[in-house]
């Protein structure tokens, strides 16, 4: 679909996956008008599809769009447009349940131009990748390095926005993790490089003392579905859930006094990822040996079983095709 200054959104189109031309003046190129989402379609035991809450996901690509000075798109028509998509190309569906399609919204500027402003013409599309079972590929804990050097987002910044220059900037810090063997970053925030905000491509959250605890969304986290999601099922089981801000420092200390019970990551791609050892400095903080903690599991069931249709969706999140 293409917005047409004065126009508005028009040519809603479903072609094959092909190459697209743009001019090699394309703002998108030069200003990083560039906005995205990313969440699933999953087959269910039933050879049913079903979505886990779409309508976040285009109404969270507006207010990226905001952010960027990017015309809103309608989310009814995305949605509509997404459904229509996946039906479309069943080539996807392959027999095995617990198979799911990566969905990637994307808006682009195309208008040729070399000056900044905001585009007068851009490209909404949506791309779809079949992931593997998640039968095989389990639930690992992973270790993290806390950044100490480079930011990733800072309030007023484009943090909170879903936005291609979020992740470009914060390719250095993981490539630094990984030459330390880390597989992940974990962000701080970008004033006082002391308050824990997120890691690349999840939130994240931490048991202490029996509460479990997650950064409150200050402008520069991105407020992901999966953790909106997991609080209410935090909240629905009684157990004690809190966003606030909090300092690295905090961390350090549950660790040392026997604290910190379990740390994990949430995300669309993660989905409940156990973190297994976080890096800070010299001091590398081993969380429940290694092992999955009994909160995380619990999330992880609760948060593949609704989107699986293996259990009941007492939030109404899933959508079927
Ligand atoms: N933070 C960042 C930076 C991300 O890219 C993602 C993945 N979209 C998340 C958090 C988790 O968000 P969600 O649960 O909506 O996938």
């Amino acid at each position: 679909m293409d917005y047409v200054e004065g126009q508005g959104w028009v040519n809603p189109t479903i072609t094959a996956y092909a190459p697209i031309e743009l001019s090699p003046a394309a703002m998108v190129f030069h200003y990083g008008q560039a906005v995205f989402e990313g969440l699933k379609a999953y087959l269910t035991e039933d050879g049913e599809v079903q979505l886990f809450r779409p309508d976040r996901n285009f109404k969270r690509l507006n207010d990226s769009n905001k952010r960027l000075c990017i015309p809103a798109i309608d989310e009814e028509l995305a949605l509509n447009a997404l459904k229509e998509l996946i039906r479309v190309d069943r080539d996807w569906v392959p027999s095995a349940p617990g198979t799911s399609l990566y969905i990637r919204p994307f808006i682009i500027a195309t208008e040729p131009y070399l000056g900044v402003n905001p585009a007068k013409n851009y490209k909404f599309m949506i791309i779809l990748s079949p992931v593997g079972s998640y039968y095989k590929e389990g639930i690992n804990p992973v270790k993290i390095l806390v950044e100490q050097h480079y930011v990733r987002a800072v309030v007023g910044g484009t943090g909170e926005a879903k936005t291609a220059g979020n992740y470009a900037s914060s390719l250095k810090g993981s490539e630094l993790a990984a030459q330390q063997g880390y597989s992940q970053t974990l962000w701080l925030d970008g004033k006082e490089n002391k308050y824990v905000e997120e890691v690349g491509s999840m939130n994240i959250f931490f048991k202490i003392d029996g509460k479990v605890i997650t950064p409150a969304l200050n402008g520069s986290i991105l407020p992901g579905i999966t953790r909106d999601s997991m609080i209410q099922v935090l909240k629905s089981k009684n157990i004690p859930v809190e966003e606030r801000a909090i300092a690295f420092e905090e961390v350090l200390t549950a660790a040392k006094n026997g604290t910190l019970e379990e740390v994990f990551g949430t995300g669309t791609a993660a989905v409940i990822s156990p973190v297994g050892e976080l890096k800070w400095l010299d001091e590398i903080i081993a969380i429940n040996d290694g092992q999955i903690g009994e909160v995380t599991q619990m999330l992880y069931d609760t948060l593949l079983g609704i989107q699986y249709g293996t259990l009941e969706d007492p939030f109404g999140w899933t959508i079927k095709l």
